[in-house]
């Protein structure tokens, strides 16, 4: 992309309105805009890390074999009235009435829906195990939206839904999107720690939210020091092995950690004290197992083996895909802006021509920007005819992983120049090598 073509609406003052620096940096750099409280417009910079942060969880969903579909935000309230939740939810679930007087709501979350589907269309436990998932849209209508997407009104989820015959087997699906959920956080360069948490309205006695640690999180939570040295790394899983699956768990949930709904003082006080740690945290996901609570009022049977019909054993398990983008820049960032992660940056590496309209410049930019979409990248070309600084300023800003400076005066001896945003450490090199480099 020529920066010249694109839309990136930078801002040049720090928006007022924005308490935390996640906020901030996203206003800043042009990645959203808030059409009303809690309820944001994604332009296009915004808009291609949320994707990239979406492929994360459709890979790794994929992996463990889980099955992706879609269903719409607005569900009948009758769904809801089925379960139960349609008084218990309150008033954060935005009820709407539609021309025939019908009830209907923009779904919060999909368990009613998705065992609809299920008791419509599978009868026999040879049809199970079965994961279905989606990443859609949500509405809550929280009573206080705040920190931009971190706690909007309309936010994107992943919510997935698994059907099992036993509860044994509900555990493994739980296990297995444990250790999915490590491994999806990973690769958007986060420490997600698994914390045993309280059901909510959801529900369910095994429940893990995953917590990004972060002053400005909303949580509190309680942990050993050892639980941050863990990291789930490239090993191969065999999701289908649930002796394996059950190691990661135990691997991962032994250690105390826990948000303050479940905070334990006495339990916490056998931690050595150098080692316990209270501090607050950023819920970027949540898995359930919750049994037979739905299938049971909602009638999503199976026929077992032995001839007799059974609810269902379910659970669901939901990643926060647009707080996501607030997490990471939180978790990542300096005071000159954004530092993205390789796994979700919205651009591979950012080129800055620093004599824009000089032939000899403007031709080697060209031929570098043409050779890293040969490669496959996605490059970033600051054709801008600017000032360097505000250029620099401008890359510093928006955080690619890479920046490759090229001028008049370093490409007389064939050099440009690559600055890394994390470490901001600049070397010179021919162009052919900070093609190879960046790659
Ligand atoms: P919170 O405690 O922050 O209100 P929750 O426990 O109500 O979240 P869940 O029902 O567990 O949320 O939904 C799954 C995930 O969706 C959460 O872990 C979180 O990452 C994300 N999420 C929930 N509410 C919001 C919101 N208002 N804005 C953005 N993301 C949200
Ligand atoms: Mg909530
Ligand atoms: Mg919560
Ligand atoms: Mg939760």
């Amino acid at each position: 992309m020529r920066l010249s073509r694109y839309f990136l609406p930078v801002l040049k003052e720090d928006p007022k309105e924005a308490q935390i620096v996640s906020h901030r940096l996203m206003l800043r750099a042009g990645m959203i805009k808030q059409q009303t409280a809690g309820i944001y417009s994604w332009l296009p910079m915004g808009f291609k890390v949320l994707r990239r942060i979406e492929q994360i969880v459709h890979e790794e969903q994929a992996r463990a074999g889980h099955i992706p579909m879609l269903m719409p935000t607005l569900q009948p309230a009758d769904l809801w009235r089925e379960s139960g939740r349609y008084d218990d939810y309150g008033e954060e679930m935005l009820r709407v009435t539609d021309r025939h007087k019908r009830d209907l709501l923009y779904g919060p979350t999909n368990e009613e829906m998705i065992t609809d589907i299920f008791r419509a269309h599978v009868g026999s436990y040879k049809d199970l195990p079965l994961t279905l998932y989606h990443i859609q849209w949500k509405f809550r209508d929280e009573i206080r939206p705040r920190f931009g997407v971190m706690r909007g009104r309309e936010f994107l989820m992943k919510d997935g839904y698994n059907f099992n015959l036993t509860k044994e087997a509900a555990l493994h699906a739980y296990n297995r999107h444990l250790v999915s959920y490590l491994r999806s956080y990973e690769r958007m360069g986060l420490q997600a720690i698994p914390m045993r948490a309280d059901g909510g309205p959801i529900g369910g006695d095994y429940t893990h939210e995953f917590l990004v640690l972060a002053e400005t999180g909303e949580s509190e939570v309680f942990y050993d020091s050892q639980i941050t040295d863990l990291t789930f790394g490239d090993r191969a899983i065999d999701y289908d092995d649930v002796a394996q699956c059950q190691a990661v768990l135990e691997e991962f949930t032994s250690r105390y950690a826990r948000t303050d709904e479940t905070h334990d003082a006495a339990l916490f006080a056998q931690i050595p004290e150098d080692r316990r740690r209270s501090a607050r945290g950023i819920e970027v996901g949540q898995i359930f197992y919750f049994g037979t609570k739905y299938s049971e009022p909602m009638g999503a049977t199976v026929v077992g083996p032995d001839g007799a019909r059974v609810p269902v054993h379910m659970g669901s398990h939901g990643i926060g895909v647009s707080r996501l983008l607030g997490a990471i820049i939180e978790a990542s960032h300096d005071d000159k802006g954004i530092i993205w992660p390789e796994g979700v940056t919205p651009f591979h590496v950012g080129i800055v021509n620093l004599k824009q309209g000089d032939v000899s410049t403007d031709s080697a930019c060209e031929a570098i920007y043409a050779e890293l979409r040969a490669r496959g990248l996605d490059p970033l070309y600051d054709d801008r005819d600017e000032r360097a600084g505000a250029k620099f300023a401008g890359m510093d800003l928006i955080g690619l992983p890479w920046r490759i400076t090229v001028g008049p005066r370093g490409l007389a001896s064939n050099k440009v120049e690559l600055t890394s945003r994390r470490s901001g450490e600049s070397e010179e090199m021919s162009p052919q090598e900070a093609v190879a480099r960046v790659q």
